[in-house]
């Protein structure tokens, strides 16, 4: 015979709260009595009841979770799959911009409007509807039940349409747009995992498009992510595999034809592809965050081949650029790690630039400032790349610690044409650089023409397929030693393998 345990919710009689019981059934040896033994253990249950909402729900808007969400999604999967005709949609819900609304109201701020967002997107649903929170500003809903596809779509549009009206918080009116991946074709599913991993990438897609829009998931998008998937996995290897090698380009002086310094632009020497330039990776590598640890080679290799030109050459003021972009600028660590490679390397911080592009700066501008400062505190310069193609407001050059201002291409393409409106802008980007005390790099420069008339304007520098294109550092070491850039015969012809890559 076999104790027997079993807990029950017994009413009391006087009224007060239901307490809960546990009672145990211990049978007496030689009888066929047995001792019920009562513990009141409400508390315990009551715990354990917290525990399990917590591991389910998300503790701040009150919602299932993750773990929840796939539950109800296993569960629709299967009832799909017994009853066909009896489908289910999911919307993947991501707020626009939420990180403004939490960077300038503050944390607590964006958790109200959290709390509320989910409350009015909870009443724009069916009673049956399932709203989960993924994390963050993610939310998700399961339409189960649809007889029909259409509804779901009329659900989504409700929802918009809910989110068109501003929120109250904190005194203050804030709108709380947001994109919507939603997925109507979910009968081939098997996995929950996967059906949110579609929702999602079809979110990002209505990012893409623009922001508070609708997008439906469809094949394209899947073989999109998968590709995305595919060159984030090699370009991981690749960085282990130290696959990147850097290319120099000459940043030479315009009144006397001598090299100032190099800027460092990788490129991947794949075993199968060759080499590819940058353009093909670099999004990619910013989106997966793996341009952390790519930068650090490239800024490892640019720091040592400076050196080694110095040793060679005895060429002291010789700097060399490398190219910072926008999401790493402002992540932290980024000046310890510049620091260590400074120590490693032995290259004079004063010889390192960092190119970095406006919207970079503009992203979180009083960072911006602080974190400029630092750098030039520890003597290392900085450029700002692309001029004139962002926002080029005036007055953050004015604000900002920079050294040097590298005029986009695309001006110094056209700045031989007539009427002269390219020259007159680069003259006046020139002037006033100046004014600020800000060294000016033309870039691209292509023609003798162009690099004539740059000279004239009084541009201190210039960049370009005239002088040279990026080449290796073996190259870059033969042109430092050839001297100075004279303007015929052009310097590409010292170099073959130069004038190939240009062709
Ligand atoms: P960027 O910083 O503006 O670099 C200049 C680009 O213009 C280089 O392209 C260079 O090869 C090209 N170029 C140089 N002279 C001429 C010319 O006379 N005419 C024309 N049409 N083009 C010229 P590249 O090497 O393909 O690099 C493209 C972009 O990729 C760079 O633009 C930069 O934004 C990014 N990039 C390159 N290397 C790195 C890197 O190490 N880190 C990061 N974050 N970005 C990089
Ligand atoms: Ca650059
Ligand atoms: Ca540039």
């Amino acid at each position: 015979m076999s104790s027997s345990a079993g807990s029950s919710a017994a009413s009391s009689w006087d009224g007060t709260a239901a307490r809960d019981v546990l009672v145990t059934l211990a049978p007496i040896p030689e009888s066929r009595a047995s001792v019920a033994t009562f513990a009141d253990v409400t508390e315990l249950k009551e715990a354990e009841r917290r525990i399990r909402f917590h591991a389910f729900h998300d503790s701040l808007t009150r919602l299932p979770n993750r773990a929840l969400f796939l539950e109800h999604l296993a569960m629709a999967i299967k009832r799909a799959k017994r009853k066909p005709g009896c489908r289910f949609a999911v919307l993947y819900l991501d707020i626009d911009r939420f990180k403004l609304i939490n960077d300038s109201l503050g944390h607590s701020a964006g958790d109200e409007l959290l709390v509320a967002f989910a409350e009015r997107i909870r009443g724009g649903l069916r009673e049956t509807d399932v709203l989960a929170r993924l994390g963050g500003d993610e939310f998700v809903v399961l339409l189960d039940d649809l007889d029909r596809p259409e509804v779901a779509v009329e659900i989504a549009e409700r929802l918009q349409a809910l989110l068109r009206e501003p929120f109250p918080l904190r005194g203050r009116e804030v709108f709380a747009p947001a994109s919507f991946g939603m997925l109507l074709d979910t009968a081939s599913y098997e996995q929950p995992d996967a059906v949110i991993r579609d929702a999602d990438a079809a979110m990002y897609h209505a990012k893409e498009r623009g922001r508070g829009r609708i997008q439906l998931f469809d094949r394209s998008i899947h073989e999109k992510a998968r590709r995305q998937l595919q060159q984030e996995t090699d370009l991981r290897k690749a960085i282990d595999r130290s696959q990147f090698c850097n290319h120099y380009q000459p940043i030479v002086r315009l009144q006397t034809g001598a090299i100032g310094g190099f800027e460092a632009l990788v490129r991947w020497s794949h075993p199968e592809r060759g080499l590819i330039p940058p353009g093909q990776f670099i999004a990619v590598a910013e989106e997966t965050g793996l341009i952390l640890p790519l930068t650090k080679q490239i800024v490892e290799e640019a720091c040592r081949d400076a050196c080694a030109w110095r040793s060679l050459l005895e060429a002291g003021g010789l700097s060399v650029s490398v190219n910072i972009s926008s999401r790493h600028f402002l992540q932290p660590g980024l000046l310890d790690e510049l620091e260590e490679t400074l120590a490693a390397t032995g290259l004079p911080a004063r010889l390192l630039r960092l190119e970095i592009t406006e919207s970079a700066l503009m992203e979180d501008s009083e960072e911006a400032v602080r974190l400029a400062q630092r750098l030039r505190d520890h003597g290392i310069r900085l450029a700002i790349d692309d001029f004139g193609t962002g926002y080029s407001s005036l007055s953050y050059l004015q604000r900002l610690p920079l050294d040097i201002l590298k005029i986009d291409r695309s001006f110094i393409a056209r700045i031989h044409l007539e009427p002269a409106d390219n020259r007159n802008i680069v003259e006046a980007i020139v002037s006033l650089a100046h004014k600020l005390n800000l060294t000016v790099v033309a870039e691209g420069i292509e023609t003798p023409e162009q690099h004539r008339i740059l000279q004239e304007i009084g541009c201190d520098f210039g960049q370009g397929y005239y002088y040279s294109p990026p080449v290796p550092a073996r190259e870059a070491l033969t042109l430092l030693r050839a001297g100075r850039f004279p303007e015929e015969p052009r310097f590409r012809s010292l170099l073959p393998a130069a004038a190939e890559a240009v062709a």
